[in-house]
């Protein structure tokens, strides 16, 4: 897992979307490729009251992600600095093995280029000083992103038990 977690609170989410439409301006992307996912849950009647909920979705950075060791050209790789899984473009042959090794399913191909593109964490952003652009646009403030050490115990521990498939 990487260093960085990037930690949704449930209860403040209200699924407005801003986290993906933010990430697909950040990164320029095409229609298609979405690198988090809000899943809605509901609408449900619960004694009598109309429930919802939404589920935030980006990349893990696993411990040993199943996408690298699935990319036989090692466009897909680990920062070894602070564990940050990406795809390098350049060296992307588009054989789409991550996709269908991801068990969440998280990289995403961009069809026009043939490459697969993923959540990097908006590394860039980080080895600048910044947050990752879907956590600035969360209106509610329900995303939280901050070291892995730093972060409080119970999120961490919510965290990682999300990341296990
Ligand atoms: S794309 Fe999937 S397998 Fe790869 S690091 Fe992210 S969650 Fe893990
Ligand atoms: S689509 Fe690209 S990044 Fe994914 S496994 Fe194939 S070469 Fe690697
Ligand atoms: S960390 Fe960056 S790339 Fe990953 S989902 Fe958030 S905005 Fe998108």
């Amino acid at each position: 897992m990487s260093d960085y977690i990037i930690f949704q609170d449930v209860d403040r989410c209200i699924g407005c979307y801003s986290c993906e439409i933010h990430c697909k301006a950040n990164k320029k992307l095409p229609d298609g490729p979405r690198l988090c996912r809000i899943y809605q849950f509901g609408p449900k009647l619960v004694d009598k009251v109309p429930r919802m909920a939404f589920s935030f979705l980006a990349c893990f950075h696993c411990e040993k992600p199943w996408c690298v060791s699935a990319c036989p050209s090692k466009a897909m790789q680990k920062r070894p600095k602070d564990g940050i899984v990406y795809v390098e473009a350049e060296k992307c042959i588009g054989c789409k093995l991550c996709l269908y090794a991801c068990p969440w399913g998280v990289p995403q191909f961009i069809q026009e280029d043939c490459v697969a593109v993923k959540c990097d964490l908006c590394k860039d952003r980080i080895d600048q000083g910044l947050q990752p652009a879907c956590v600035t646009k969360c209106i509610t403030g329900c995303l939280q992103f901050g070291r892995r050490e730093l972060m409080p115990e119970e999120q961490v521990r919510r965290y990682e038990l999300l990341a296990t498939p």
